[in-house]
């Protein structure tokens, strides 16, 4: 008999994807669609949510078919998206009301300041783990049933869905049998609270959202449903449901404690499982769920760098330093250390823990004989020093410290910059084989539903690490190193007066 596959739906920002996985968790075949980014006014960004459905499912179709099998080789599917992104659907027809409001929209900054000065930033966060933010589903949700004509109306009488995109592809993939969310996407609407996992009441009236418009919760690895019959050869299985930074860090097979992951990509993503505690941070991480199996919640902390990869875009597209992103390691390699140069790419302000708006970009300690070379290695170093800031606010938040990292994203590739980072932290940087780590995480959250893989620890023994790197800089000169790196952050701090 041919080896059954897993299908994973990788639903991003400005992709979709579907990747097929065989039992070792290697990949098998992949099918990619990007889709259209819309823009109506400055702040404001959109898609259309049918043509997120239509690209997810024709990659789906045409990884099948490209793989020259049919859906009978498809032991399950798992889903892993973009997270807090929000559609609001008729119940009936299936037709979006308005068009997604994606996670990046800044629409609802004003009514989140006003929130702010009322007083809601203390009880938002105990309940939800999240920090009052225009970025999460539920302002977004609240905009459009109070713009969008008709639509409150309609979602009080019980006519319409909200969903995040979890959701949405479910209720498609099913013939809209299935209205559910798994918990990780659920703890990023700012409707539920972490704690008893259940939509909050209190916020439903804080939000004005009629409960009746939300999804069932369920947990990230069961069976939901099947899909229906017409969209492949045969029913499949949809039995794996998960946030994509969730996805990865279960990808990375960070199940334990204390375990950390960061994906070096635009911007940086570190999550740290901290298992059945939800941690309240005191240094403006999020709280998160990471998933929920078998009853058991695994929570997590946290935290991104604004600009990760982009500095080193940056270096190729506005100073024009190197010609190619990879071309920064030939560059880097050239010189021994940093010269003293010290770059904290804060082109868009700063993250956490700084969380500063008004910090801009800056290149210290400049000298003449300062080079590109030194330049390049200052702003690998730049996004090493900007993780290990997150991670030192984590291990301060969960009382536990780290000892390793397991990393992926495109700048990941980088060995000079994964060097440095162990250097920094004085522990092991794990980079694995299969770098698409949130396909992988949906993948086997899908797989362990339906016995394709038997438990966790079966998994975690066919992870295949691709490289480790070990710490060689003295410990001194990092001490030193990390002195400097501090004080440039606070000189390019409040650096717009606005
Ligand atoms: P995203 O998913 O956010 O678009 P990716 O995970 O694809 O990002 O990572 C892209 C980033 O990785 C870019 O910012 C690019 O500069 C960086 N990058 C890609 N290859 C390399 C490399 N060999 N060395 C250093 N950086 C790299």
């Amino acid at each position: 008999m041919e080896e059954r596959l897993i299908l994973s739906l990788d639903q991003g920002t400005t992709s979709s994807r579907a990747i097929l996985f065989n039992h070792q968790g290697e990949i098998v075949k992949v099918s990619q669609k990007p889709f259209q980014q819309i823009f109506p006014q400055p702040g404001w960004v959109e898609h259309d949510a049918k043509e997120i459905w239509s690209s997810q499912i024709s990659v789906a179709r045409e990884v099948i078919a490209k793989e020259g099998i049919t859906g009978s080789n498809i032991a399950a599917i798992g889903i892993a998206n973009q997270r807090e992104t929000t559609v609001v659907w008729d119940r009936e027809t299936g037709e979006p009301v308005y068009n997604a409001i994606v996670w990046q929209d800044r629409r609802t900054a004003k009514y989140i300041d006003e929130l702010k000065t009322n007083g809601h930033i203390d009880r938002i966060q105990k309940k939800t783990g999240l920090v009052l933010d225009a970025y999460f589903s539920a302002t977004k949700l609240k905009w459009i049933l109070d713009n969008v004509k008709g639509a409150r109306e309609k979602a009080e009488a019980g006519k319409l869905c909200f969903g995040t995109i979890d959701t949405w592809l479910v209720w498609n993939l099913t013939g809209g049998k299935m209205f559910i969310t798994d918990v990780s996407n659920a703890s990023r609407t700012m409707l539920l609270n972490i704690h008893t996992l259940e939509w909050d009441e209190e916020l439903l009236d804080l939000f004005d959202i009629p409960r009746v418009i939300l999804p069932t919760v369920k947990e990230s690895s069961e069976v939901y449903g099947t899909t229906t019959t017409h969209l492949f050869s045969t029913k499949i299985l949809i039995s794996g449901m998960v946030g994509d930074q969730q996805a990865a860090l279960f990808g990375q097979m960070c199940t334990k404690p204390g375990m950390v992951k960061n994906t070096y990509g635009t911007g940086c993503f570190l999550l740290m499982n901290t298992g059945d505690k939800a941690v309240n941070s005191n240094n403006n991480l999020l709280t998160t769920i990471g998933w929920k199996i078998n009853g058991k919640t695994t929570y997590a902390l946290e935290g991104s760098v604004f600009v990760g990869g982009a500095a080193i875009q940056w270096l190729r597209d506005g100073a024009k330093i190197v010609k190619t992103a990879p071309g920064i390691n030939h560059l880097a390699e050239t010189v021994e250390d940093n010269g003293g140069v010290y770059f904290v790419p804060a082109m868009t302000g700063m993250g956490a823990p700084y969380w500063d708006q008004y910090a801009r970009g800056a290149i210290f300690g400049i000298t003449r004989g300062t080079t590109d070379a030194h330049i390049s290695r200052a702003t690998l170093e730049g996004i090493a020093f900007q993780v290990y800031d997150i991670v030192k606010a984590m291990e301060a938040d969960a009382g536990k410290k780290s000892i390793e990292l397991r990393v992926d994203g495109g700048a990941a590739a980088s060995s000079l910059l994964m060097q440095f980072q162990s250097d920094l932290f004085g522990f092991k940087i794990i980079r694995p084989k299969t770098l698409e780590t949130t396909a992988l995480g949906a993948a086997y959250l899908a797989g362990l539903a339906v016995g394709y893989w038997k438990s966790v620890d079966e998994i975690q023994s066919q992870w295949i690490v691709d490289k480790e790197f070990y710490p060689v800089l003295e410990k001194d000169k990092v001490k030193n190193m990390l002195r400097y790196w501090h004080k440039a952050v606070k000189c390019a701090q409040n650096w717009i007066e606005d």
